[in-house]
């Protein structure tokens, strides 16, 4: 939403269309309801026995799409990606799905993730001849079941063994000929879940994707499953099942997702009520009103209303019509920025204790901002609530956190955070107070709060640890995805 936020990682959907040929167009919809996974780039691929159509770009998926170009992009299965990346890879060719013609005919893959061993991989082909078309580690894994499928009998076999070779988090759907195939990593850092409509069968990161296309909820795929489609139904190869603790992410519940999805059978807007009624627990004080930064603050804050007795209110309008083309790189640009993309309803403020309540604080200056404009709108008093702990580290598995020398929590205590941004008091949920979010039904990832990573890091991280500047992409020439 603002710049001072973490950046949707990307999403991904497919079908297996059983009931008409309007693949592409059910794909436009199910990534419509995706889009706050990620705003640069968006792209649908549609096969038809050996025909594939595809079609991508950067910018908003109705943006990119159009009826004349949904008419075309026909087939019995379409893979779709909304995609967010580093600025520097925000460039057309590293747009998905990836679509490769290899011995076997065609591959697609759509790639929500980061893999921990793409640049060894990749150094890997390089030095054996390979060339890449794209920055982005998705196409070392078109590459691995590429190959392998070359040796196995299927293509199910060939992503499994991709699986023995790729670390990190995946969530994947991957298209070929007579196949539609869903698999998630062994960890399960990101979420993927099956859905039907009527004889149809559907992928995609979020449950909030299946209602936009009429599909019910299944299931989720679990960690390390390969899920497979074809003109016999599904079937389940569970291989890499329970070979380590399951590690969702869990800032996919507390900002990624949107409100009405599920994941692992966790309501996301009950979660972030619960956090937000922790914080009230936890970090109780005197105020008029709580109001919501929108939209992932927004359940957290009704949560703190319910639980301490004190008015929910909007205090906060968005505009939401901000789009990629308002990205400001630089720092003043993205002070500016805030004003324009959220607006104080000064009625609601104006001569109040104010109790504003937000998923994250990443570098401080969205805050900053904020607690100005509330000031100038007339609030007495500006009481923070953080519906997290605070950021003290990298991510390897799919987020782009800025480098340690950029977050605030790393450079000040909360003390003085609280000064710095003028707030009259802050509070963030306490790390040991997360397991409130999954009510204990599944183990999660909290390594940017904890340091304690689930999964191998890149070797690269230790070198820069110690140089307490941590680039997490200078590795790679890769972008997120
Ligand atoms: Fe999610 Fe943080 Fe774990 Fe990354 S390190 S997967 S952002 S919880």
């Amino acid at each position: 939403m603002h710049d001072d936020r973490l950046k949707e990682e990307c999403g991904v959907f497919g079908i297996f269309n059983n009931d008409s040929t309007d693949s592409g167009r059910i794909a436009y919809y199910g990534l419509f309801s995706l889009q706050h996974r990620g705003q640069e780039s968006c792209g649908i691929a549609v096969i038809d026995d050996t025909i594939v159509k595809q079609y991508k770009d950067m910018g908003l998926v109705p943006e990119v799409f159009n009826d004349e170009i949904l008419d075309k992009l026909t087939g019995k299965i379409a893979i779709g990606h909304v995609r967010y990346s580093t600025a520097g890879g925000s460039i057309r060719q590293n747009a998905q799905p990836l679509v490769s013609k290899y011995l076997k005919g065609a591959l697609g893959i759509s790639h929500n993730g980061n893999l921990t061993n793409a640049y060894e991989l990749r150094a890997k082909f390089e030095s054996e001849g390979f060339i890449f078309q794209t920055s982005i580690d998705s196409e070392v894994i078109a590459n691995i079941i590429a190959r392998q499928r070359v040796t196995n009998p299927s293509i199910e076999n060939a992503v499994s063994e991709m699986m023995n070779i790729v670390k990190g988090s995946y969530s994947l759907v991957v298209m070929s000929p007579r196949k539609l195939i869903g698999c998630r990593d062994p960890h399960g850092f990101r979420p993927l879940v099956l859905g039907k409509t009527k004889n149809s069968y559907v992928f995609s990161s979020e449950t909030c994707s299946l209602d936009a296309v009429g599909a019910k909820f299944i299931r989720d795929v679990e960690p390390g499953e390969i899920v497979v489609i074809d003109d016999n139904g599904v079937t389940s190869i569970k291989t890499h099942c329970k070979k380590f603790k399951p590690s969702i992410c869990i800032f996919e519940y507390i900002y990624f997702a949107r409100p009405d999805t599920y994941i692992d059978g966790i309501s996301v807007y009950e979660a972030r009520k619960n956090i937000g009624r922790q914080l009230a627990k936890e970090h109780p004080v005197q105020g008029d009103i709580v109001i919501g930064v929108p939209d992932s603050g927004i359940a957290a804050a009704i949560g703190y209303s319910e639980e301490s007795n004190i008015p929910y209110g909007i205090g906060l309008v968005k505009n939401k019509y901000v789009g990629r083309t308002f990205i400001s790189p630089t720092q003043e640009k993205r002070e500016n920025g805030v004003k324009v993309k959220l607006n104080v309803l000064k009625e609601s403020v104006k001569g109040k204790k104010v109790i504003m309540v937000d998923d994250s604080i990443v570098r401080g200056t969205t805050i900053k901002q904020l607690v100005k404009l509330l000031k100038e709108a007339g609030a007495k008093e500006i009481h923070m609530r953080v519906s997290s702990p605070p950021f003290m580290w990298p991510c390897y598995y799919g987020t782009d956190i800025p480098s340690t020398k950029d977050l605030i929590a790393c450079k000040y205590s909360v003390e003085e955070i609280t000064k710095v941004s003028n707030l009259d008091s802050l509070g963030y949920l306490s790390l040991d107070k997360l397991d409130i979010i999954t009510g204990s039904k599944c183990n999660y990832c909290d390594a940017c709060f904890s340091g304690n990573y689930p999964a191998e890091i890149p070797d690269y991280s230790n070198e820069e640890e110690e140089n307490n500047e941590v680039e997490i992409h200078k590795s790679a020439k890769f972008t997120l995805c």
